[in-house]
């Protein structure tokens, strides 16, 4: 049973058009009122600003040029391959440029201590190892020196620099960043790179690089319940820079709302099959499919946003076959590609917590963050969404059109009408 109230509708239109939702899984109350739908969506900035010689690669702490303001580099993918390098020391950063690199982020939602403090956590051998070696040449001693002043200056707690070394390179809140801050030759600071302004290639790396970190992550973290997955881009979605960056942050709780949804699946298994997949199909809210993944107009959400479902067997996304991935990657690009670059969006993934009794499928939801929740939200808890799901499939299926005649997204992707209701089996739970 899921969260729409028996013999409501999870999505209605009223005759004078206001669409009414529930979220199926969250029961979160939606209204979208007629002639508020084709206002711009799009943030744009008062005055682009025209960009000195060079200053591309050195806009903010994630750019190229500023390798050493972010902690000790855990993986880079380089060269055309992608070519995985770990743990390359202060003094060889700048030898290669990273595509893509990950690195502990120095302002931890959950920190080093915490693990350390509360779960009695302590860093094996070759994580120790790794900060030893990295402070015993001189280039990294010195970048350990700076980033440990920084974090004393935020906290007031000071640290010797062996234990900020081991906190920086054994912190379980990473963050990958992508290459580009801005497009190569670009003339302002506008014409930023976002999820979608990677080839579907690109995106694919990123992608699966985040799936090969999430399971490591989660697997030197032994108290971790669950790895948080995001990305927040834009400053109104929470992001800090216009850098193009995931984060992925092992926590010991993972949150009322799976526990929520585990209850609602100890009644249905097939919840997701019948409250999303079914619902979608019946209400016409099918945005696109490939041969392992599929994406819906999502219904109930407090910002129009689309969910993209996994049709693997398998749950865990480090368990997905690398085709399975492949395809996840494929209609998450084509869906950043039709917001374009200059609408804030959060990106979250969902799977099931490894001990979680029930089985889950592997999901990501795309969140288009165009409006500020304001009083009437908070008095009423009915969230006023401007673009209902109906016309937000709309869009997207004129836009993936256009996209693909471009030959901007991934081969193989069917768009709207095309697709075929197999397209909307999951096969989480067989
Ligand atoms: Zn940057």
């Amino acid at each position: 049973m899921s969260d729409a109230a028996p013999g409501k509708s999870p999505l209605t239109r009223l005759p004078d058009g206001t669409v009414k939702q529930i979220g199926p899984l969250t029961g979160t109350r939606v209204w979208t009122v007629p002639g508020r739908a084709h206002r711009p969506i799009e943030l744009m900035r008062e005055e682009p600003r025209v960009l000195a010689p060079g200053e591309a690669t050195r806009l903010c702490a994630f750019c190229a040029d500023r390798y050493l303001e972010t902690t000790p580099e855990k993986v880079r993918l380089v060269g055309p391959d992608f070519a995985e390098l770990r743990h390359v020391p202060a003094s060889a950063l700048f030898d290669t440029t990273a595509e893509f690199r990950r690195f502990g982020n120095l302002f931890e939602i959950v920190s080093a201590e915490y693990w350390r403090e509360n779960h009695g956590f302590r860093q094996p051998g070759p994580v120790v190892a790794w900060a030893r070696d990295y402070l015993s040449e001189p280039a990294g001693r010195e970048h350990i020196e700076h980033l440990a002043a920084v974090r004393a200056a935020a906290s007031g707690v000071a640290q010797s620099l062996e234990e900020a070394a081991l906190d920086l390179v054994g912190g379980s809140h990473d963050v990958i960043v992508a290459r580009r801050h801005v497009v190569d030759g670009a003339s302002t600071d506008a014409e930023l790179v976002s999820s979608g302004a990677l080839t579907p290639r690109e995106h694919a790396e990123y992608f699966g690089f985040t799936v090969r970190s999430l399971d490591e992550i989660a697997r030197a973290q032994p108290h971790a319940a669950y790895v948080a997955v995001f990305q927040n881009w834009l400053l109104p979605a929470g992001a800090s820079f216009e850098h193009l960056h995931k984060q992925l942050v092992a926590i010991d709780d993972h949150g009322p709302q799976v526990d929520h949804e585990l209850r609602l699946l100890a009644g249905d298994r097939r919840l997701y099959q019948h409250a999303i997949a079914d619902l979608s199909v019946e209400k016409g809210l099918v945005v696109a499919a490939n041969d392992g993944a599929v994406a819906f107009a999502g219904v109930g959400h407090r910002y129009p946003a689309f969910e993209v479902y996994s049709r693997s067997r398998a749950n865990l996304p480090w368990e997905h076959p690398a085709t399975e991935i492949r395809a996840m990657s494929d209609l998450v690009h084509a869906l950043h590609a039709l917001t374009g670059v200059h609408v804030p969006t959060n990106e979250e993934w969902h799977y099931r917590p490894p001990d979680a009794a029930w089985p889950m499928p592997w999901r990501i939801v795309l969140k288009w963050r165009i409006s500020n929740p304001a009083g009437f939200e908070g008095g009423t808890k009915i969230h006023v969404n401007t673009i209902d799901p109906w016309e937000l499939r709309r869009r997207a299926v004129a836009d993936l059109t256009a996209l693909r005649r471009e030959g901007r997204i991934a081969d193989g992707i069917r768009v709207g009408d095309e697709c075929r209701p197999e397209d909307a089996r999951l096969r989480y739970a067989d």
